[in-house]
C-alpha cells in the first residue's frame, strides 16, 4: 500500500479500535478549565525547566522556540495566566499523530506502529504543572516494586533484583518459575475515566479536572483523519508514564493481598515480572493477572509473555521449553529489560546475542557487536585510539552492564569467560589482534570485570535500600573504564599488532624481547607510552603555535611509524 490517505486511514482504524471504546464514558462537551491558583515565578521556572525547544511542528504552529534561553521569560509572563480557567482555544488540543514503525525496515502492519503524539507546547506546560505532584508520589507512595520512571531509578536495579531473588531461592534448592507478563500497548488501553478514578486523593479535584479538560479536546489527527480517544495516555507526553504506574499499581497491590511479597513482584514501567516457586502459586499468578486485566481494560499480549523455569543448581527442570501453561509459552530464555535470561541465569545466551551463535541446524548468526562494528568500520578505520575507547563506552560497554550485573552470581570459570568475551569486544574496537595479551591491553586501557560487577551490584543495592526507606544515596559508586593514554594514535594498534606477530624464523609469537634476539630495536608497549607522552607534553606546552589535536596526533603518530617499519622490514625480510 503506497497511498498516503489510505495509509493514514489504516493507521487511524487501528488507533481507533483501541482507543475508542463505547463501554467507555465519551466526551460530548468540552470540560471547563478549573480555576487553578496562579503560579508564582519559582513554579513557572519550575515548568519551564522541564521543557524543551527543537521537538516536532505541532498542529497549531505553536513553535516551541518559547522554550528557548532568550524567549523563555517573556513566554513565562505571557503564558501566567494559563491556570485562570479561561477557555483556551481547541486547535491547541488537536495533535498530530507520528507514528513510528516497529518493525523498520520491513513494511508494518497497521497495528505495528508506535504512535507518537505530538502536542503544542500549550498542552505541555498544562501537563507539566503535575509533573511535580506526580513524581513526588512515584517517589515517596507508590507500590514499591514498581520502578519505571521514578526518580534515581533504573533498570539495572530490577535486573539486579530479579538476579538476586532467583539465585537465594535456587541456593534454597527451590525451582523458580519466572512470569513474565507483557501487556499488548499498554499506555493506548488506559480508559479515562478508570484512570481519573484512581487520580482521587493523589491529585487536587481541581488538578483532575485540568486533566480532564485537556482530554476532553484532544484529538489525534493525521492527514484528513481525526478522532477524539477516551481511552489511552499519549505517547510522548511527559506525565503518561506517571499516570501509567498509578493505574497498573493494583496488579502489584492485588497480588501483594493473594500472598506475593515485595521481592516476589518486579515491575518497570509496563514491564511485569511474578516470581513464584511452585506450579499452583504460578497458575494463581495467571488468573489474577487475567482478571485484573479484565477489569481495567489492559490486555494481556500471551505469545509474548513468558514462563522461565530456573531449576536449582544440578536440579532438572520440571516444565517443557515449548509447551503452553494455562496458556503462556513455557520458555528457556526471556528478554528481560535488555538481558536475555536462560534455564541456569549463566548469561551464555545474552553472550551469544552479543557475539554470534550456530543454531540447530549449524546456520550461523551475527552478533549484535559485529553488527555494530560493521556499520560502524569505514569510520572507525581513521580515528585515534582514546576515541575508539570513548565509542567502545558508548555503544558497547551499556550491552555487557546487564552481564556485570550477573557477573556477581557466577562461579569463577562462567565469570572468567565474561571477562574473555569483554577484553575481546575491547580489542576488536580498538584494532588490536587476538594474541595481544591482557597487560599490554590493560596499559592501554584499564578494565576489571570483577570490579565492575562489584560495583554494579552495589550501586544497586544502594538504589534499592533508598527505595525501600524512601531517602536518597548522596554518593553512588560508578564503574569507570580509562583509557591511560590521550591523544593516542591509530598506529599504535598497529605498533601492539606487529610486536605480537608471529616470528617468521622461530614461528613462535613475537615479543619486543624477542625482536631484540633477532637484532630489531623496537621498545616494548610502556616504553613507547612515556616515550609518546613526554613527545606529548613538549608539543602541548609549546609557547607559540600551539597544535590542535589532529596536529598533536600526527606528531605522535609519525613517531610510531618509525617504529612500525623497523618490525615491517624484519617481518617481510
Ligand atoms: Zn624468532
Amino acid at each position: 500500500m503506497k497511498d498516503e490517505d489510505e495509509v493514514h486511514k489504516h493507521i487511524m482504524n487501528a488507533l481507533r479500535n483501541t482507543q475508542l471504546d463505547l463501554r467507555f464514558p465519551v466526551y460530548h462537551d468540552r470540560v471547563s478549565f478549573p480555576n487553578l491558583r496562579e503560579l508564582g515565578p519559582v513554579e513557572m521556572d519550575e515548568i519551564f525547566r522541564r521543557l524543551w525547544p527543537g521537538k516536532a511542528i505541532t498542529n497549531d504552529l505553536v513553535a516551541d522556540d518559547i522554550f528557548k534561553k532568550g524567549f523563555k521569560e517573556r513566554a513565562k509572563s505571557i503564558l501566567s495566566d494559563l491556570w485562570s480557567g479561561l477557555d483556551i482555544k481547541d486547535h491547541h488540543f488537536r495533535t498530530r499523530l507520528a507514528p513510528l514503525n516497529k518493525k523498520f525496515p520491513s513494511t508494518p502492519m497497521p497495528d505495528q506502529i508506535r504512535p507518537i503524539i505530538v502536542s503544542s507546547p500549550i498542552v505541555k506546560i498544562l501537563e507539566t504543572r503535575l509533573v511535580h505532584k506526580l513524581q513526588a508520589y512515584l517517589r515517596d507512595k507508590l507500590h514499591r516494586s514498581q520502578l519505571g520512571f521514578t526518580d534515581g531509578m533504573d533498570i539495572y536495579v530490577n535486573i539486579w533484583r530479579a538476579v538476586k531473588r532467583i539465585e537465594e531461592l535456587r541456593d534454597r534448592r527451590k525451582h523458580v518459575y519466572c512470569l513474565f507478563l507483557d501487556f499488548k500497548s499498554a499506555y493506548n488501553t488506559v480508559p479515562h475515566s478508570l484512570l481519573f478514578d484512581k487520580l482521587r486523593g493523589i491529585l487536587s479535584t481541581e488538578e483532575i479536572e485540568l486533566l480532564r479538560a485537556i482530554y476532553s479536546r484532544m484529538s489525534i489527527n493525521i492527514g484528513c483523519e481525526s478522532f477524539q480517544p477516551n481511552v489511552g495516555v499519549p505517547q510522548g507526553s511527559v506525565i503518561s508514564p506517571s499516570l501509567f504506574n498509578i493505574y497498573a499499581a493494583s496488579f502489584l497491590e492485588r497480588l501483594e493481598e493473594n500472598g506475593w511479597g515485595i521481592h516476589d513482584l518486579l515491575a518497570f514501567a509496563d514491564d511485569h515480572l511474578v516470581i513464584n516457586i511452585t506450579k499452583s502459586s504460578l497458575r494463581l499468578a495467571i488468573r489474577l493477572t487475567m482478571q485484573w486485566c479484565e477489569e481495567v481494560n489492559i490486555q494481556l499480549n500471551p505469545s509474548k509473555s513468558g514462563i522461565l523455569e530456573v531449576p536449582p543448581k544440578g536440579g532438572q527442570l520440571t516444565m517443557q521449553v515449548g509447551s503452553c501453561f494455562e496458556g503462556i509459552p513455557i520458555v528457556d530464555e526471556y528478554k528481560y529489560l535488555g538481558l536475555i535470561l536462560d534455564n541456569r541465569l549463566s548469561g551464555a545466551k545474552h553472550v551469544n546475542k552479543l557475539f554470534g551463535w550456530k543454531d540447530a541446524n549449524g546456520v550461523k548468526h551475527k552478533g549484535k557487536i559485529e553488527f555494530i562494528k560493521n556499520n560502524l568500520c569505514p569510520l572507525i578505520r581513521n580515528i585515534s585510539l582514546d576515541y575508539r575507547v570513548n565509542l567502545w563506552q558508548t555503544l558497547i560497554r551499556p550491552l555487557f552492564t546487564p552481564l556485570a550485573l550477573l557477573g556477581n552470581f557466577l562461579c569463577q570459570t562462567s565469570k572468567k569467560e565474561l571477562e574473555r568475551k569483554l577484553k575481546k569486544s575491547m580489542k576488536w574496537f580498538m584494532g588490536l589482534v587476538k594474541s595481544v595479551p591482557d597487560d599490554i591491553l590493560f596499559s592501554l586501557v584499564s578494565i576489571n570485570f570483577d570490579e565492575w560487577a562489584r560495583i554494579e551490584s552495589e550501586r544497586a543495592y544502594l538504589k534499592w535500600q533508598a527505595r525501600l526507606s524512601k531517602t536518597w544515596v548522596a554518593h553512588l559508586p560508578k564503574y569507570k573504564v580509562i583509557c591511560h593514554v590521550k591523544y593516542l594514535p591509530r598506529e599504535v594498534a598497529q605498533f601492539v599488532n606487529l610486536q605480537c606477530a608471529l616470528c617468521p624464523k622461530c614461528k613462535t609469537i613475537l615479543t619486543p624481547l624477542h625482536y631484540n634476539m633477532h637484532m630489531v630495536n623496537v621498545p616494548n608497549v610502556s616504553v613507547l607510552l612515556r616515550e609518546l607522552r613526554m613527545c606529548f607534553e613538549n608539543e602541548r606546552d609549546r609557547a607559540y603555535n600551539r597544535p590542535g589535536r589532529m596536529e598533536l596526533i600526527e606528531v605522535l603518530a609519525s613517531k610510531v611509524r618509525g617504529y612500525i617499519d623497523v618490525m615491517k622490514n624484519f617481518l617481510q625480510r
